[in-house]
């Protein structure tokens, strides 16, 4: 019994070896995969078939994945999935910021390069330079 499970498990692991097997997005993948199959039990109607679809089509994305050789491509799809997912996470942070500090501060955004600046509220007119681009601005707070 010993021997066969012994067996299997390096056949497995000479199966995977040189695979990708899994990252971040593939575990975020997973998760997906499980809410689109929880959804498809769901009868929404005009949506029949439509989660089981594309929880089938995400699990053979993540099997395809887990189980391709080509490393530096599954790589570069994980810094594109970590870039967005920090993107989102910042701009989440942004709102709970100026939710925080509505009273106190004006946020908005250089007119030069587009960063976030925010100056305290109630000084009247101030001249606001951009930390980033040194662009400077008239800003009534
Ligand atoms: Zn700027």
């Amino acid at each position: 019994m010993r021997y066969y499970l012994n067996k299997l498990i390096n056949s497995l692991n000479r199966f995977m070896y040189g695979r990708y097997k899994g990252d971040e997005l593939n575990r975020f993948l997973i998760i997906v995969y499980f809410v689109f199959y929880i959804l498809s039990f769901i009868p929404i109607p005009f949506f029949l078939g439509f989660f089981q679809l594309l929880s089938t089509l995400i699990f053979v994305l993540i099997l395809f994945r887990a189980l391709s050789k080509n490393i530096y491509s599954r790589q570069q799809e994980l810094y594109k999935y970590l870039n967005l997912k920090n993107k989102v996470k910042s701009s989440i942070n942004l709102q709970k910021q100026k939710q925080q500090y509505r009273k106190t501060h004006l946020y908005f955004k250089c007119r030069n390069c587009k960063a976030n600046l925010r100056v305290p509220k109630g000084k009247g007119k101030i001249e606001v330079t951009c930390p980033k681009c040194k662009h400077t601005m008239i800003k009534h707070s």
